[in-house]
């Protein structure tokens, strides 16, 4: 029965597949490893269960051991075993997989029990220890109890088998390190890549490193030496100590795993900090537990987000079974939702995914579609029945929502109710709301500001008429407002920047065209400027002499074309200067006499309309304090 063999089923041309496979991703040799030996154990609990094998005190368990001095990493668990048959037909047939086997011996009497969670799905997993290994070598015994047998082999194609000594029940695999990975001899690289692949495997690992015996050349101080036998006894209990103190590296019972009834917030929160190193409280959560349509389990966190720019730093982990898969996997979490922060944990998901076959797989589709309307729903019930502590969250979460609203109209509609717009005066309202408030008629305009200091004084003139503005002045909100704009085109809402029209600031009343001409034609040529348009129109109010107004349309179109296009595409603005008629300096202006005076007047008004809505460019800037300067000493001159 021992002897020598050749690994069946074409091994010589699947070693190349795997070795390619694992190029990209070395250290997947350590979640298949360890993978196998969870699944082990989870087979020896099915077989107590039914009565097959016989229970035991000892606590099911993982070990990895780094032994440098051997140059080996070894791992042990105390599942199943193998019998030499076994080991014949699991190990040596490659892609023969004993985990189909198991299954499909088993599954007709699974009542959806944790015990049949197996995560080997392949039958190459095994194999992929030999992309860092010289030489690898099984020493398992099974639960029947049939002898113990060591399996070695040195390629994954050659091997020998011969009966072994073993006297517990479970399996040690151990992976004699090739030079070039002698990294993986290194504690701190197997703990990581344990914490990355293994952190919420079912059953507890533990990590230890055999420590090297002292070097005997080693000079020892006098005391030391002195004390003789005595000292190397102690030297010896350290030795045992460092040995027998492993760590455990996972949490086999992940949050995620319990119902959402027996979960705290505290555990939620610890649970964050935890996994994902953030030490600022994560604003709400989503724990998702379904079963049907999709077994599907996992929490979605909302983080605070400090700016619009580090809300890309969210991450989604996918598990299979509390294996991990990969980060931020496009396919099966949305995009937009890539912002939050959580755990997906989906057992019906191959291990090793490739992205085209998720791309194109329509459980994958339904899936996200599934998270997607979850976190809708979870945010209007937080508006709904939560609206102070909502309002307080929007400023935090409204970039990653706007662009969900863009990204995914279903989103949208799910969520529209939810939507907030934060007003100057510090209010949270709902585009109804606003509407209720500000508008009568069929249509509705919502006026906003971009800039809430810059623009103080013309937001003021709203707001002392009891018009609300709402404020606009986060990145997305330039193609948001164009989204909601066209998604409520029946509701007929159009969004206009306070400096988009006078309308809102000026009543009714006749100007006459001659007055207005002639302005025009001073301003012209106080300002250099041929193609300025004036407009001449009394304002409700006389804080202001006169505005610019460039077209909502217009701006947008140019602030695009510069954020897209660059110089080449910037398109100027067309603005027009609007006159306060009702203003004292204004019909001063319209009778007195052309000279440096109206001319600096002229300037001055100008430039005071453009610093209402943005900064003053350089070299306009420099004039503009230049004439200030010399028209307050013209006051103390007179
Ligand atoms: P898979 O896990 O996808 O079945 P692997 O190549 O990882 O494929 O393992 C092949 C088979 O070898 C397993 O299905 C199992 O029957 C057997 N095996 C591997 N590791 C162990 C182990 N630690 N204990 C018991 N059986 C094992
Ligand atoms: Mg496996």
């Amino acid at each position: 029965m021992y002897g020598k063999g050749t690994v069946s089923i074409n091994a010589e041309n699947i070693m190349p597949v795997i070795k390619q496979w694992l190029y990209s991703d070395k250290d997947i040799f350590v979640r298949e490893l360890v993978s196998n030996g969870c699944d082990a154990i989870s087979k020896h609990k099915r077989l107590v269960s039914t009565g097959e094998a016989q229970a035991d005190d000892a606590p099911y368990r993982i070990d990895v051991v780094v032994d440098k001095e051997a140059g080996t990493l070894s791992f042990s668990d105390n599942g199943i075993g193998m019998t030499a048959e076994e080991v014949e037909k699991y190990i040596a047939q490659v892609a023969f997989s004993g985990a189909t086997d198991f299954i499909s011996k088993y599954a007709g009497e699974d009542k959806g029990g944790e015990d049949t969670k197996i995560i080997g799905h392949f039958g190459l997993g095994f194999y992929s220890c030999f992309m860092v290994s010289d030489k690898v070598v099984i020493n398992t015994r099974s639960y029947t109890g049939a002898p113990a047998v060591r399996w070695t082999s040195a390629d994954g194609m050659t091997y020998e088998t011969e009966e072994s000594d073993r006297t517990e029940r479970g399996t040690t695999i151990t992976l004699f390190i090739s030079d070039e990975d002698k990294d993986f001899l290194n504690l701190w690289t197997v703990r990581s890549t344990l914490e990355k692949h293994c952190a919420f495997m079912p059953v507890p690992i533990y990590l230890s490193e055999v420590q090297p015996p002292k070097p005997e050349t080693e000079e020892k101080p006098v005391e030391e030496a002195e004390a003789g036998a005595e000292g190397e006894e102690a030297s010896t209990v350290e030795k045992i100590e460092e040995e027998s103190a492993p760590e455990q590296i996972n949490d086999p019972s992940p949050l995620w795993m319990r119902k959402p009834a027996d979960c705290t917030d505290e555990d939620y929160k610890e649970f964050y900090r935890k996994v994902f190193h953030d030490y600022e409280e994560p604003l709400f959560w989503i724990h998702l537990n379904a079963e049907y349509p999709f077994n599907l389990k996992g929490i979605l966190y909302f983080p605070r987000i400090k700016n619009e720019f580090s809300a890309s730093e969210g991450v989604v982990k996918l598990y299979n079974n509390q294996v991990f898969v990969a980060d931020n996997i496009k396919e099966v979490i949305p995009e937009f939702l890539l912002l939050l922060k959580g755990v997906i944990d989906c057992p019906d998901l191959p291990l090793n995914v490739s992205r085209s076959f998720l791309q194109n797989d329509g459980y994958v589709k339904k899936m996200a579609a599934y998270i997607t309307r979850k976190v809708a729903d979870r945010l209007t019930s937080e508006f709904n029945n939560k609206r102070e502590d909502y309002q307080r969250y929007w400023d935090d979460i409204h970039p990653f929502v706007k662009y969900g609203c863009i990204k995914d109209e279903k989103f949208y509609d799910r969520v529209k109710k939810a939507l907030l717009f934060k007003t100057t005066s510090g209010e949270y309202v709902t585009l109804e709301e606003y509407r209720n408030r500000n508008c009568d008629g069929e249509e509705c305009t919502v006026y906003y500001a971009s800039d809430e200091k810059r623009q103080a004084q013309m937001i003021k003139l709203y707001t002392d008429q009891g018009k609300d503005v709402v404020l606009l002045d986060a990145l997305i909100d330039a193609n948001y407002i164009s989204f909601l704009e066209y998604a409520e085109r029946d509701s007929k809402i159009t969004f206009k920047r306070i400096d988009a029209a006078a309308d809102g600031l000026t009543e009714e009343g006749e100007t006459s065209e001659d007055d207005r001409a002639n302005l025009e034609k001073r301003f012209r040529g106080a300002l250099n400027d041929e193609n300025l348009s004036v407009q001449l129109k009394p304002f409700k109010s006389n804080e202001m002499i006169a505005m610019i107004t460039v077209d909502e349309q217009n701006r947008r179109f140019s602030e695009m074309s510069a954020r897209w296009g660059g110089k080449d595409l910037n398109l100027p603005e067309k603005r027009t200067l609007v006159l306060n008629a009702k203003h004292p300096l204004i019909s001063w202006l319209k009778g007195a006499e052309d000279g440096e005076l109206t001319s600096s007047v002229c300037a001055q008004v100008a430039d005071l309309a453009e610093m209402a809505r943005q900064p003053l460019v350089a070299d306009r800037m420099v004039e503009f304090l230049k004439r200030s300067n010399e028209l307050l000493t013209m006051m103390i001159d007179k």
